[in-house]
């Protein structure tokens, strides 16, 4: 049998969980309701899902507050949250992504609108889920297991930085500026300075410590991650 993806549908209102259960039902999924952060919790606790369907307003901790945490967890931090908001709530939206959604969806909203936007978020987060391991000269990024290793010592490594890093070796040698790296690594939501690639380079950098010299600046053009690094490198 083909494998069912677990969704988590954080919701308290049951008609609009019970709806939503039903049509993932449906389609292939295997769909589990929480109806607020405490039975989420317990949830995650349990069973890990493939992606969280997190309502804005709920009773006690927000969508929003949760979605944070969520992500600040190491071990709930790779699940795709697709956040349900209220039309018109162009705040709220922005504000879920900050705190961590990957998309969100308005209410009242189609099945066929939802299925769509929950397979691309699987989609889009899959590559980095399956075990899937890049080695560039000593060092190594397994994005399955979320460790950084030179030398075959561990690196510890933040969330955004593992992102670039992740990208910069899977394309390495070659030389991306710093917009293209807010496109591929920081997504198309999200607006954002091409500063704060700056930001996570550098924090990247202390990361990385003896092999930051593989993270080079390219002036003018922006950075890459190569095997061979030259002597001196600019900051
Ligand atoms: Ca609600």
């Amino acid at each position: 049998m083909k494998y069912q993806p677990r969704v988590l549908i954080v919701e308290d209102e049951s008609a609009i969980a019970e709806l939503i259960a039903v049509n993932l039902r449906h389609n292939g999924f295997q769909p589990t309701w929480a109806e607020d952060g405490a039975s989420a919790q317990r949830e995650l606790d349990a069973v890990l899902p493939d992606v969280i369907l997190l309502d804005w307003m709920l009773p006690g901790q927000s969508g929003v507050s949760l979605a944070r945490k969520w992500r600040g967890d190491a071990r709930t931090k790779a699940i795709p949250i697709l956040m349900l908001t209220a039309r018109g709530d162009e705040p709220d939206k922005v504000a879920g992504l900050d705190a961590g959604a990957d998309d969100y969806i308005t209410k009242p909203f189609s099945t066929q609108e939802l299925l769509a936007r929950i397979r691309a978020v699987l989609r889009r987060r899959a590559p980095e889920q399956v075990s899937d391991s890049v080695t560039i000269g000593e060092l190594t990024l397994d994005a399955g297991t979320y460790r950084v290793t030179f030398q075959g010592a561990p690196l510890k490594v933040g969330p955004t930085e593992f992102k670039l890093l992740h990208y910069l070796m899977k394309h390495a040698e070659r030389v991306h500026s710093r917009s293209q790296l807010l496109d591929k690594v920081w997504g198309d939501h999200v607006f954002i300075e091409e500063r704060t690639v700056d930001v996570h380079v550098k924090r990247l950098r202390e990361a990385l410590g003896v092999a930051a010299t593989m993270l080079e600046t390219v002036r003018g053009a922006g950075y890459r991650i190569t095997a061979q690094p030259q002597v001196s490198i600019q900051a």
